[in-house]
């Protein structure tokens, strides 16, 4: 890869920098957020790096669902069952700041309607 291309993510996931996988496989792994917005907050992340969601194409079809089965099965193994928001920041303007695709999974506050189009609420 070009190292240029390269970001915290990628090193986290190769294990090049040491940091609890909550959960991983062959496709992806689960870390806590460095500065959790809730009292949980964890980071599903593809092991391939796409720079962003709509980076993404035909081809990472599985990989993205089966992104979002992870999040289920994470949010039961952490005990927060069905009460959760999955968040994607995209690009700049919509707030991202890792250009490697990964998912938020806040949980453990109130969700207010109010809240949505805050996005992480920062
Ligand atoms: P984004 O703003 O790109 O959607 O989300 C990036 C997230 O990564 C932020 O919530 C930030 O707190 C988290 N983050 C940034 N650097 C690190 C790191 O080195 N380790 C972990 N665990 N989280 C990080």
């Amino acid at each position: 890869m070009n190292p240029v291309d390269d970001t915290i993510f990628g090193k986290i996931t190769r294990g090049e920098i040491p940091t609890e996988f909550l959960y991983e496989d062959d496709l992806c792994v689960v870390i806590r957020d460095l500065y959790p917005q809730a009292p949980t907050h964890v980071l599903i992340i593809p092991r391939q790096p796409i720079a962003m969601l709509s980076a993404a194409s035909d081809d990472d079809q599985a990989l993205l669902g089966h992104l979002l089965i992870v999040a289920g099965k994470i949010a039961e193994q952490l005990g927060v069952q069905d009460a959760f928001r999955l968040v994607i920041n995209n690009g700049e303007g919509g707030g991202q700041t890792v250009f490697h695709l990964h998912l938020h999974l806040l949980a453990g506050r109130d969700m207010k309607e109010g809240e949505l189009a805050q996005g992480l609420a920062r």
